[in-house]
């Protein structure tokens, strides 16, 4: 109640304040959000492809309504995408057009670490008085590291940000009253503490695309490039400790303070998707929560309205643990077009052995390997039942899993794919170098599971995205770790095995 007091109360005080401000010049934006490259020195040769990495943080686009809503103007611009559109597309010559007040860059995932620094880099050389500012678990996470190596950034919001964005904007000249950002006046840093964090989703709207320059390109190039629908806000924070995940429910309360998670409810989930629907004549969506037993009731009461409202969709969908009902699937079924539509599972090992082990050691914390093979079959007859797109996810370099375990993996996957490729052609498999991310339980205590990291520092993995080219990715791509029982390079020469089983599991579908 307090937070949502607070707002009401800048609603009003905004208002006032921002009609002075247009009188002072009508064409400058308030606050341009720039989408960053993973980083500069491989950008050209990972134009149109994944390792371009396009896709941008969802809350983007709700911060960019709810700003405009509170009487603030903003924009969003993709750099990669406007460089793949335009080879001379100029950031800067962008920026003079439009003389925003403040700049902020998403640093959410790890990968666009170098990007991001760079870009801030040369904005503040180019127009030293714009607030340069940073954003997302990344930046939250490293927030003092990055503050007193990096000079050039003025300020980073550490958490979760949409009061305290329009807090920046009424504040930029106090800056102490601005919730969770970390700041330089005087070449001093000081800290405001995170003590903002989102109560009500429902406020938000995720698909307002018109703030983005160039959407519609957007959209195309992430279904082309990422193979991703829409991806779809539905909830904060998650309920579960994947030891490598960087938005579990410890990372969250770590990196943003988040002890809880909060849905939207099925209206306003809907309200989106028909808007973007009707106003993109886009019809997918990407789920952005999974499917586990204490939500299915959730997505069907979206499903029902989708019907009963006859939006006709795809959908993705992630399933965050087994098992999940015949009754769920068949909804799903009623509900999307499952031809287009496709259900995610991460195995993360086909060895039941392997998961065991895990299990006995890390159950307490992390319970997503508690399931058998057996149940594992049970999911792809369902999905064979029911026709819809089955994806499984597996991974290597897992605490304590060793060259049998792996070897054991590796056989099962071979089996699945070849057993299924002639009965069942929807399923396919697909694999990624595991970067450990940050204020992940692995990166909190690697001794606990026997994990040496190469990279320790927010420099390290500046480092490692300045020299990682990506030019064939997965395949050119190593981890930032190796195990107690395998090394890095045995690490990544597995991968390289596991990718042809998922290119034949992919191509064959
Ligand atoms: S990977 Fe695990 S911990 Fe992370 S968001 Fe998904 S279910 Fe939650």
């Amino acid at each position: 109640m307090i937070i949502i007091k607070l707002l009401i109360l800048s609603i009003k005080s905004i208002s006032i304040r921002k009609f002075n401000l247009k009188l002072e010049k009508m064409t400058d934006i308030d606050i341009l959000f720039i989408h960053p490259p993973r980083n500069f020195e491989h950008l050209v040769d990972n134009m149109k492809k994944r390792s371009s990495f396009l896709l941008m943080p969802m809350g983007l686009f709700s911060m960019a309504d709810l700003l405009d809503r509170n009487g603030y103007n903003s924009k969003i611009v993709n750099y990669s995408l406007e460089k793949t559109l335009h080879p001379k597309f100029s950031i800067l010559k962008f920026i003079k057009k439009d003389h925003p007040k403040v700049i902020g860059v998403d640093l959410h995932w790890v990968q666009h670490s170098a990007g991001a620094l760079d870009l801030l880099k040369i904005i503040k050389r180019n127009f030293p008085s714009v607030f340069t500012l940073l954003g997302g678990f990344t930046a939250s996470y490293y927030a003092k590291e990055i503050m007193q190596k990096y000079k050039f950034i003025d300020g980073i919001i550490q958490g979760e940000a949409e009061l305290p964005i329009i807090e920046l904007l009424n504040n930029i000249k106090h800056l102490e009253k601005v919730p969770n950002l970390i700041y330089r006046k005087n070449q001093k840093i000081y800290d405001n503490g995170i003590n903002y964090i989102l109560d009500d989703l429902d406020q938000l709207n995720f698909t307002n695309v018109d703030y983005l320059v160039h959407w519609k390109e957007y959209i195309k190039y992430i279904n082309k490039v990422m193979h991703t629908p829409w991806p779809l806000e539905i909830a904060r924070g998650c309920q579960f400790n994947c030891v490598n995940c960087g938005g579990s429910f410890h990372s969250c309360k770590i990196i943003t303070r988040r002890n809880r998670v909060i849905f939207r409810s099925p209206e306003r989930v809907v309200d989106d998707i028909r808007r973007l629907v009707e106003k993109t004549g886009y019809n997918g969506v990407f789920y952005g929560h999974g499917v586990y037993r204490a939500t299915e009731k959730y997505f069907m009461k979206i499903h029902e309205k989708l019907r009963d409202e006859k939006i006709r969709i795809h959908s993705d969908l992630e399933i965050w643990r087994l098992p999940i009902s015949d009754t769920f699937f068949r909804d799903y079924f009623k509900t999307y077009d499952v031809e287009e539509s496709m259900i995610w599972f991460s195995v993360r090992s086909f060895s039941e052995n392997y998961r065991k082990k895990f299990h006995t050691r890390f159950g307490e914390l992390d319970k997503s390997f508690d399931f058998t093979n057996d149940d594992l079959n049970k999911l792809i007859n369902k999905m064979d039942k029911y026709n819809i797109p089955l994806r499984l996810f597996w991974d290597v370099g897992n605490p304590f899993e060793n060259k049998i375990d792996f070897l054991k993996n590796y056989l099962y996957a071979l089996k699945l794919v070849f057993k299924n490729i002639s009965k069942y052609k929807k399923l396919s498999m697909w694999s990624e170098p595991i970067i450990i991310s940050p204020g992940c339980a692995i990166e909190l205590k690697n001794e606990t599971f026997g994990i040496q990291m190469t990279t320790k520092t927010f420099e390290d993995y500046v480092r490692l995205n300045r020299e990682s080219e990506m030019k064939i990715a997965p395949l050119d791509v190593g981890v930032n770790f190796r195990t107690s029982t395998l090394s890095k390079a045995t690490i990544d020469i597995f991968n390289k095995l596991m990718f042809f089983i998922n290119l034949i599991s992919v191509i064959t579908v």
